[in-house]
């Protein structure tokens, strides 16, 4: 069955995870040619290095995780895989408690870690999430 219109994942990276982050996304690349991505500044940059299309936002610290909960909150953003790096410390904490906040308010699906964003690609293809 066809999925009208094309649904949008946010991508977050934080320094300390990039590089998973970029594993991940290629080992499902197929999965991801079929969304919409969003993503911030330089987690999107490294992304559009994999060939995907990507529209950045402007990079966490400066307001990109605000950026992307206000998409959640709009109905913009459909799911959101977030590797946080939980040993870092991080200027912008506030606005990334308010992204996953936002997500639980509207009961968008959101992963933390590479477990979890792959039971979500599992889910999305399989259409059991969106
Ligand atoms: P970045 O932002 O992709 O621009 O590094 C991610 C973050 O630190 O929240």
């Amino acid at each position: 069955m066809k999925r009208s219109p094309k649904r949008t994942l946010a991508l977050i990276a934080h320094d300390g995870k990039k590089a998973d982050m970029i594993a991940f996304v290629k080992d499902n690349i197929e999965f991801f040619k079929t969304f919409n991505l969003v993503a911030t500044a330089t987690t999107g940059k490294l992304l559009q290095q994999t060939g995907l299309k990507v529209t950045k936002v402007l990079s966490g610290p400066i307001g990109g995780d605000a950026q992307i909960a206000a998409m959640v909150a709009t109905g913009k953003v459909h799911a959101v895989i977030f590797m946080r790096d939980p040993l870092g410390m991080h200027p912008h904490e506030p606005d990334i408690y308010s992204l996953l906040r936002i997500c639980d308010v509207h009961d968008v699906p959101l992963a933390t870690n590479p477990s979890t964003a792959q039971l979500i690609v599992k889910g999305l293809f399989k259409n059991l999430l969106l």
